[in-house]
Formats: structure tokens, sequence, C-alpha cells
């Protein structure tokens, strides 16, 4: 599965935010949660149509889709020379889908901070520059090698290689992530196998106190400007509020949540905004023995959503009866939603949509 690794300095909240939303109590209770290592976490994906497929359909059991959450600690300044255990967690890095870089926006005398006082662009820069110069060692490397063939050859996967790599070199020397180099498809495709940390998509979650979650503080104002620029998402999420939050019992939950004015936990709004991250999209199976939600690439075909439950599924497709959650929604029932016209069947070229809730046909 797709995952999201959790990056930021010592000390802003990564392990507390990992740990609540990994923890038993907020995960589904009929869902079989685990944890895979200690740093690796598998979180399932709130969804509401889910429920409401269930209500109308009543099915035995209900099981909601799940994405990856990897806890990644130690990320020092420095990191990218080697300082702390810095190459290591660099790896970690280079190994996840999607970056959420947690920034530390309260203050507490209590909790130290690596960097003498808290400044969360000062702190976003000291992260970004070391996944950057990471990315720059990696490419400068490659780069040479590259150069060297080139002039011999005139291979065109060669030529277009040293081509990528002048590209990223152009933009990680003036100080910009890879993801915004201007790179013809064949180009990204071969800088793909780099696994460049600041291609990745990345979103910031500013870890707020109580005081500053609805109404954002001078320190949110700074992120989400910087993120502004970068076009990034910012998630404003208190850590240490969340990690309560986890432990409740639902009832007293959806109580507590209340109370504070607030209509989910932030660790929904984190999970969903890793899902858009990611360019995930959710479909649904229904049947009275099983309700379930699966995850899929947007742009996905009927045979490759099929091939996420079974491989044989996508070998052997035929067709996939298909139709919208929400005409469920608005009609009450299967029945209804086919006697308005709206079951469709669907081909080997359709491209499931977002809420879409498919029966599949195929040979076996
Ligand atoms: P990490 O090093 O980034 O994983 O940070 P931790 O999650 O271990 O948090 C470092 C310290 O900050 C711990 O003492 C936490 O209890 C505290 N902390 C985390 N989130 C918050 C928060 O939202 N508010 C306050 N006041 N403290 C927090």
């Amino acid at each position: 599965p797709l995952n999201c690794g959790i990056v930021g300095l010592p000390n802003v909240g990564k392990s507390t935010i990992f740990n609540a939303l990994t923890s038993a109590k907020a995960q589904a209770a009929n869902y079989p949660f685990c944890t895979i290592d200690p740093n690796t976490g598998v979180v399932t994906v709130p969804d509401e149509r889910l429920t409401k497929i269930s209500e109308l359909i009543q099915p035995k059991s209900l099981v909601p889709t799940t994405m990856e959450f990897i806890d990644i600690a130690g990320l020092v300044e420095g990191a990218s020379k080697g300082e702390g255990l810095g190459n290591q967690f660099l790896g970690h890095i280079r190994a996840t889908d999607a970056i959420c870089h947690v920034v530390r926006c309260f203050d507490d005398p209590e909790v130290v901070h690596v960097a003498g006082g808290v400044n969360p662009l000062h702190d976003i820069d000291i992260i970004n520059t070391e996944l950057l110069l990471a990315d720059l060692d990696t490419v400068e490397k490659r780069n040479t090698k590259v150069e060297k063939l080139a002039k011999n050859t005139s291979d065109h996967k060669i030529k277009t290689e040293a081509s990528a790599m002048h590209k990223l070199l152009a933009v990680l020397n003036a100080g910009k992530p890879a993801r915004t180099a201007d790179l013809t498809d064949e180009e990204r495709i071969i800088a793909r196998e780099l696994f460049l940390i600041t291609s990745k998509p990345q979103l910031y979650v500013a870890n707020v106190d109580e005081s500053g979650l609805i109404k954002g503080n001078a320190y949110t104002a700074d992120v989400e400007k910087r993120a502004a620029e970068e076009g990034a998402q910012v998630v404003r999420i208190c850590g240490a509020m969340e990690a309560e939050i986890a432990q409740l019992e639902p009832a007293e939950r959806d109580e507590f949540l209340k109370d504070m004015g607030l209509s989910e936990p932030g660790l929904n709004r984190l999970i969903h905004s890793a899902y858009r991250l990611l360019d995930l999209i959710t479909y649904f199976t229904a049947g009275v023995q099983e309700v379930r939600a699966w995850t899929i690439k947007r742009g996905t075909k009927a045979p490759g959503a099929a091939g996420v439950i079974h491989s044989d599924f996508e070998k052997g497709f035929i067709k996939a009866d298909c139709y919208a959650s929400d005409d469920l929604f608005t009609y009450g029932s299967e029945q209804a939603v086919k006697e308005k016209g709206l079951l469709r069947s669907e081909g080997k070229e359709y491209v499931v949509k977002d809420g879409d809730i498919l029966f599949f046909k195929f040979n076996v």
C-alpha cells in the first residue's frame, strides 16, 4: 500500500501524532488493526459513505480501507552530511510515497526546541534544505556517470537521462525542490528511478496548542503563507489533544469534540489530506455479506481496480456493473437505482470514479 512518511525536527510532535493515528482506539473497532513495526502504522481511512451504504444494505461485515504512516524520527541539521544517523533516515524517507512535514507551532517552555526557539519558517528551511542536499548528492553522482556515457553514445535513453539530470541539477542548485523541474514525460519516468525525496508530494502539519486550533496563531500564519507559495496544503492539528481523543471511547469522543466545537478529530482531516496528497480515491463493493472500501490511484481503469481485490479478477475481467454511491443515497436502494436506469455496465476502458459501487464479472 502507498504510505506517507512523517518528518520534522526532533520535539515537534511527530511521535505524538503518529501514536494517536495508530492507537487502537482511534481505529474502527471491527478492523484487524495492526502495527507492522514500531514506526509503521496501518490507519483506517474514515469514510461516512461506507457507514451510509452499510445502513442501506445491512451487510454482515463492514471493512474500511487503509493507508500507512511511517514515523521517521531523527532528521536533524546536517543529516545529508551523515550527521546523527542522517543517511539511514534519509533512506527511510526515500522509500515513502509522500511526506507529511510536521512543524512546531506551539509554545511550551517544558518542551525543548532543538534550534533554540519556536520559529516554523526556520524549522521548515532546515528540514527542506537537508532533503534538498540529499537529492543534490544523488543527482550529482548520477549526472557524473551519465555525462560520461552520453559523450560516447547516441543512445536515446542515455541522452534523455542526461538532459533530465541537467534540469534537476539546475532546480536543486537554485534551492528549489525536484518536483518543480520541468521534465518531459520520458525524463520523468527515468528520474523516478532515483527516488528523489523532493519530488514526492508534501504537506505541512502545523502542530498547535488548543488555543491555536480553530483560529490559528502567528506561527501557523507563517506556515500557511509559505505553503501557499509552494502550492502545498497545511493541516492544523493539536497533537497533544489528538493523543487524548484517541484514548476515548466513541461516545465520549463525540461529546468531547462537540464541547470543543469540532465536527471531527484533526486526525481525520490529516488522513484525508494525506490520501488526497497520494492522489488516492475510494470505490466500494457492496453485498449482503460484506460492504467494503478499496483504495486505488486516481485514473485507474476498471480491471486495475478489480486487481486490488485479487489478481485473478484483473486477469479474467469481463465487465463491471457500476453505480454511484450518491445515487444510492438519493434513491435508497439498489433496486431503485436500477429502475432509474443509473446502474451501468462498464468495460475495460472505464476509469473508476471516487465513490463508485462496483460488481465485477470475471472469468476464472
Ligand atoms: P517528536 O520528537 O517530533 O516525535 O516529538 P514528540 O511527539 O516526542 O513530542 C515532543 C514533546 O512535545 C513531548 O513532550 C510532547 O508531549 C510534546 N507535544 C507534542 N505535541 C504537543 C502539543 O500539541 N502541545 C504541547 N504543548 N506539547 C506537545
